[in-house]
């Protein structure tokens, strides 16, 4: 007799959860009575019954859903707090056959990307936006949300949510439908089987229209979050129905979809010869520069790190910018501290011949260390074998790790006798050189007047001269 399957996983869905770590490939990272889970599935069912599993982008938020895109067969982008709105709408805009469905939570929609959410419903963007409103941040411990009812105790508001210091829910289907372009603003609830059937026809109305180009749906679901509830699975429905619907009545607050139009937005035009001739790429002036066969390094994971204005944001830039002159692909990526001056600050410089992936250099193969806080902090990162040149001006202890190659250098001192401290980071570039091999220190003056394009001719001179003298310390001192 043939079987007959009564019970399966959606087509929406990825059979077996293969992006997920660990083990456990059959079931979502979810804890037990969570709503994510009833929502993903009338999601996935939705995708399998309209077949627009293959061209649905799912753009998943942070927060407990975060990683949607184990679970959901479809493209998948994972985005930053609050920010699916506004990469939905550079999905749609880019293509717009595909259907974007934004999903995200309370404190990513309403808090950190309240702006975005109301930026992206004025200007009618063709997505569905499902907000799972449970009322607490929960992947972070329960803190309170924008939508924490008033009363309601959670990890930052022990003695109940107080209007008077912490102001009242935000109710966002009562602010979305106050603008004119949405389609369909409706809020629906998980509290029990007839809210979920609700949910579940809001959610295939909210799809349909972005299928249709109709403009933006707005689907709110309230979801249940025994965890950060402290509750059991069926007291967290009660509590939807008991003290939710209270302040969040489900109801439709817009509803245009049948009178709605399709709406035809320009496409932005990707052409690369475009971009290049936008960005004046063709002009840019390259030189004639030859990489050095025998250097030591072809590829450099450079952190350069020490305290705001010690030079280490113009070091890597002076790096990448010669790197760059010399053909090698590169990239600089600056972190700051907290503090405005005086703080810590390091960089990441990529200098090598391969198309550069991720800018962070979180292995490096070389660091320096224009301070002791900074060489107690990256020393430990560096890759076996690393290069880990020092400022032994101002540090005084001996690096811990012994499978380094270590170059301490006066660099403070150098630029000190010069006349002026400011010219550290042309004494790290010449190290830089000397070290690595990658570059001609003749070759960097030549290109001094583009590094300091605008400065005086004593200002280049001063530079070419700190660039020689960090040169040549290494070469006396390492060779
Ligand atoms: S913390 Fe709450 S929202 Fe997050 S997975 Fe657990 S139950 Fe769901």
């Amino acid at each position: 007799m043939a079987q007959k399957t009564v019970l399966r996983k959606p087509k929406g869905f990825i059979d077996v959860y293969k992006y997920k770590p660990g083990e456990e490939k059959d079931r979502t990272h979810y804890c037990p009575g969570c709503g994510h889970g009833i929502i993903h599935k009338l999601i996935a069912e939705a995708l399998e019954d309209f077949d627009i599993v293959e061209k649905s982008i799912v753009i998943s938020p942070v927060g407990c859903s975060v990683f949607a895109y184990y679970y959901f067969d479809t493209g998948n982008l994972q985005v930053a707090h609050g920010r699916a709105p506004a990469v939905g709408t550079a999905v749609s805009r880019a293509n717009p056959d595909s259907v974007v469905i934004s999903y995200q939570g309370d404190g990513d929609l309403a808090a950190i990307g309240g702006n975005n959410i109301l930026q992206a419903a004025n200007r009618g963007e063709n997505m569905v936006v499902v907000f799972v409103n449970n009322a607490i941040y929960g992947m972070t411990g329960g803190q309170m949300a924008p939508t924490t009812l008033t009363g309601q105790k959670t990890t930052t508001t022990p003695y109940g949510r107080n209007p008077v210091t912490d102001g009242y829910p935000l109710q966002m289907c009562e602010l979305i439908s106050q603008l004119t372009a949405p389609v369909y603003v409706t809020r629906t609830s998980l509290h029990d089987m007839p809210g979920i059937r609700k949910a579940r026809a809001a959610i295939r109305k909210g799809i349909q229209n972005a299928m249709d180009r109709k403009g933006f749906s707005f689907v709110e679901v309230l979801s249940m979050c025994p965890s950060g509830w402290k509750m059991e699975p069926v007291q967290a429905q009660d509590w939807i129905r008991d003290r939710m619907l209270e302040r969040f009545p489900t109801g439709t607050f817009r509803d245009s979809s049948d009178e709605a139009v399709r709406i035809e937005r320009p496409v932005p035009v990707m052409d690369p010869e475009k971009v290049k001739e936008i960005l004046g790429y063709e002009s840019l002036k390259t030189s004639n520069l030859k990489k050095n066969p025998n250097a030591l390094f072809n590829k450099v994971a450079l952190r350069v790190a020490g305290f705001g204005g010690q030079g280490i944001m113009s070091t890597g830039i002076a790096l990448a910018n010669v790197g760059m002159e010399y053909g090698y692909k590169v990239s600089w990526l600056p972190s700051y501290g907290p503090e405005m001056r005086g703080g810590t600050a390091n960089c990441s410089v990529k200098v090598q011949e391969e198309t550069i992936g991720a800018a962070e250099c979180t292995e490096p193969n070389m660091v320096i260390a224009m301070n002791q806080p900074s060489l107690e902090k990256f020393e430990r990162i560096l890759v076996p074998d690393g290069v880990l040149m020092y400022n032994s001006t101002l540090i005084e202890v001996e690096p811990t790790r012994k499978d380094l190659r270590v170059y301490p250098i006066p660099v403070t001192g150098m630029a000190d006798a010069l006349g002026d401290t400011r010219v550290q980071s042309m004494v790290n570039v010449g190290a830089f050189a000397a070290i690595t091999g990658m570059f001609d220190p003749g070759e960097i003056s030549g290109l001094m007047s583009s590094l300091f394009g605008g400065k005086s001719e004593k200002v280049i001179q001063l530079n070419e001269e700190a660039v020689r003298k960090g040169y040549d310390y290494v070469r006396e001192n390492f060779s």
